[in-house]
């Protein structure tokens, strides 16, 4: 069951989900496995949240895309987007998609 990477709700799966894509900074890796769920840590919230990490032959990682970040509303999206956008050692680059 995939959780909000924000207030950590369940995100039941008929839902709509709203989520946030991510690209790393230079040198940034992840290990995780491809498709899976990991966490990563948020310097400014000292906490960890979960994240979707894509296929290394996926089309969103084609499109530069690391990493996605569920959430159950926009809301919360938003709130992560400017916590996001300011972790520079970790996040290069942020956009909106959305995944159902
Ligand atoms: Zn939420």
């Amino acid at each position: 069951m995939l959780r909000c990477a924000w207030c950590m709700k369940k995100i039941k799966e008929e839902k709509q989900v709203y989520s946030l894509s991510v690209k790393f900074a230079e040198g940034k890796e992840i290990s995780d496995e491809d498709g899976r769920i990991t966490h990563i840590r948020l310097e400014s919230r000292n906490t960890s949240v979960p994240m979707i990490v894509t296929g290394r032959n996926s089309e969103a990682k084609l499109k530069g895309i690391d990493g996605v970040f569920p959430f159950c509303s926009e809301k919360c999206g938003k709130k992560m987007k400017d916590i996001v956008s300011r972790e520079l050692a970790t996040f290069e680059a942020v956009k909106d998609i959305y995944i159902k």
